[in-house]
């Protein structure tokens, strides 16, 4: 087998569990990329540190599957590895849907894997995961003899490992519009052209969070995309909730998924720019007891990180001057570059801002079946927030 040798000077980050190897700490590597692209690394001194997969065109070439000598890469691993995935998920309580994969929290770097019960939605995001598809549908068809699988790697950053957008069936084709469950909830989930995968499950245990806060409430959720959180805020009592996103498509869905629910008397949904809208109804002095913000991330780069602070800190100003006295914010934020601590910062200016007061009611990140490793900052991106606003 190849074998990859690191240079002396390395950070301790792949040392301390981190998987991905950057072609700067790669001394030299022997042999040809073979064609199922395992390697194996050793360090400088010839100690063996794991098995992972190469790809020389990426600024990663290397990512390792397993740090274990004995530990063969082959079908029965991918069937062994996403085993223990559902397992863990199941132990936490997870029934119908859940990230079944994700990625180097798991253990299985670049491979994407959401269920939506018996519907399966993968994404591949690099070369040497993407090999291994078919190996990975099969442990999916033994494990769960799913209704469908479908493969959503229609995702730009396929591109840095030379791998071309697309999507399509990965199982015999089936009607990709489905129904899922969550809290006593249905909502439609558009398989094929939804974003992402298809739904927002990372924040499905945040959803219940706003249970007691929105009773009686006139609530406003910005960055709705199909209502889910809205739809919650009806179900748990509201008064009255007003959604909006800026994609039409998504604004249908949610009405869709308000009627499919019973609710379509309390939700209204409305296609509109967030900046725009709160900002004109924070001068026309509206009022809300809750307002939501669930906005997609603001920046992947450093060199943009100025303007993602600029844009929660303006978000979030606008909503909280929107609330009543009282009234409870309901933020999140999924850009990875944003710290916990950095949200929190900006949080606060954002009160100092708006002259307002706030206490912390709730701070917690994604839901656990997105499992978090301390030393993969990746794998920790999602704040979720509530305060009360007086
Ligand atoms: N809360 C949702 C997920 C929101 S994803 C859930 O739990 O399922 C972020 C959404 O923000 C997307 O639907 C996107 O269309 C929308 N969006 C992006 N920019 C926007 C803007 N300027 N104004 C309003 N919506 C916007």
């Amino acid at each position: 087998m190849p074998v990859v040798y690191l240079k002396k000077r390395i950070s301790d980050r792949v040392l301390n569990g981190h998987p991905w190897i950057f072609n700067n700490e790669i001394e030299k590597w022997d042999d040809e990329v073979p064609e199922n692209r395992v390697v194996e690394v050793f360090t400088y001194d010839k100690k063996f540190l794991g098995r992972g997969y190469i790809n020389p065109l990426s600024r990663i070439p290397v990512r390792l599957l397993t740090r274990d000598r004995n530990e063969k890469i082959n079908e029965t691993f991918f069937l062994n590895r996403i085993r223990k995935c559902w397992e863990y998920r199941e132990k936490l309580g997870y029934v119908e849907n859940c990230r079944l994969v994700f990625g180097e929290a798991d253990s299985l770097p670049q491979l994407i894997i959401d269920k939506f019960n018996d519907y399966f939605v993968i994404q591949t995001l690099a070369l040497g995961i993407d090999i291994w598809k078919t190996e990975i549908v099969k442990a999916l068809n033994t494990i769960f003899s799913p209704k469908g699988i479908y493969e959503r790697n229609d995702v730009p950053v396929r591109e840095l490992e030379g791998l071309p957008q697309q999507k399509g069936f990965l199982s015999a084709p089936f009607n990709t519009q489905i129904v899922i469950r969550e809290n006593g909830l249905r909502f439609n989930v558009d398989i094929e052209n939804g974003q992402k995968t298809g739904y927002f499950l990372d924040q499905q245990d945040n959803r219940r969070k706003i249970n007691n806060i929105v009773k009686d409430a006139d609530v406003l959720g910005a960055f709705c995309y199909t209502g889910t959180f809205e739809i919650h805020a009806a179900h748990y009592g509201a008064r009255s909730v007003k959604g909006i996103d800026i994609s039409d498509g998504a604004v249908e869905q949610a009405k869709k998924n308000a009627a499919l629910n019973g609710l379509q008397n309390v939700c209204q949904f409305e296609a509109a720019n967030a900046f725009d809208v709160l900002k004109q109804w924070s001068k026309e002095g509206k009022q809300y007891d809750v307002v939501m913000l669930d906005p997609p991330a603001f920046t992947k780069s450093r060199d943009t990180i100025q303007k993602a602070i600029t844009g929660y800190k303006e978000i979030n100003l606008r909503g909280m001057k929107l609330l009543k006295p009282g009234g409870f914010l309901v933020t999140s934020s999924c850009t990875n570059l944003v710290s916990p601590e950095l949200f929190l910062q900006i949080i606060d200016m954002a009160a100092k801002d708006a002259r307002r007061k706030i206490r912390q009611v709730t701070f917690q990140t994604q839901s656990s079946d997105h499992p978090v490793i301390r030393g993969i900052e990746s794998t920790w991106y999602l704040k979720f927030l509530i305060v009360e606003v007086s």
